[in-house]
């Protein structure tokens, strides 16, 4: 099993609406452009793909997914199924794509907390896909394993983050070989108890939440009011074991203005 990188962007990607800054004027300039974060899973003895978060920028996503799975001709199944980690734009406004108007998918699982699912059946454009199946929503429980593709069992962890519109998950994929984590968002590592190193067991390769560098690219925003762990405090929180595992802590979900 293979799990491809497909962004690593915060949810405005890059270049981000409104933002005159060199960082994304140049990006403008030289055509460059970086995705909200999201990754995937491809089996290549089955063919299968799972889709984790459905970003603004689904299509080119797809796209590149479906280039380095070498498929084809998959039709109204761009994807075999579909995790949603949380309810902001970045994370699931690429389901409208699933929609009459575009793919028009055939009941495509789309496994996410009850309150994430709750939150899309009450609310349009959303709850039309699940009335007229172009989705199939699967509730997965807090902590109990599930498998959305034959050889991968996949765990949800809830994480601190706001929540106006629904509860976040960080998942936990583990395949054949490896366990992955994916933690794009979190307001902070240590407002629970044992939290990060609950995330972080048992796992080979984590993805976590690197939205802001120092602060320092902030320069209006109040440090204490940033909800998100500083990459400065997680590399310094875990330099013991990016020492003892090269290449098994990677940062995803960067801000445009991360000079990361
Ligand atoms: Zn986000
Ligand atoms: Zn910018
Ligand atoms: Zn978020």
């Amino acid at each position: 099993m293979e799990l491809v990188v497909l962004g690593t962007a915060q949810d405005g990607g890059l270049p981000h609406v409104g933002c005159e800054r060199p960082c994304c004027a140049r990006a403008r300039r030289q055509g460059r452009e970086l995705y909200p974060a999201c990754l995937a899973v491809h089996d290549p003895a089955t063919g299968a793909l799972l889709l984790i978060e459905a970003t603004p920028r689904i299509e080119p996503q797809l796209a590149l997914l479906h280039e380095l799975a070498g498929a084809h001709d998959r039709g109204r199944r761009p994807v075999d199924c579909v995790l949603l980690t949380h309810a902001h734009i970045g994370h699931y406004l690429g389901l409208a794509h699933f929609g009459k108007e575009v793919a028009s998918t055939d009941s495509l699982p789309v496994f996410c907390s009850p309150r994430l699912a709750g939150f899309l059946r009450a609310h349009g454009p959303w709850g039309q896909l699940v009335k007229t199946r172009q989705i199939a929503l699967h509730e997965v429980a807090p902590r109990v394993a599930f498998s959305p593709l034959q050889g991968l069992t996949v765990t949800a962890v809830p994480v601190p983050h706001r929540d106006e519109y629904s509860d976040t998950m960080a998942f936990k994929l583990r395949g054949p070989n490896k366990t992955v984590l994916f933690v794009p968002d979190i307001d902070s590592w240590q407002q629970r108890p044992g939290l990060l190193d609950e995330l972080l067991d048992g796992v080979d390769v984590a993805y976590l939440d690197a939205t802001f560098y120092d602060g320092r690219e902030l320069p209006d925003r109040d440090l204490t009011k940033i909800r998100h762990p500083l990459m400065v405090d997680t590399m310094r929180r875990l330099a013991t074991r990016a020492k003892a595992h090269p290449g098994a802590l990677r940062f995803i979900h960067l801000n445009h203005t991360n000079p990361a």
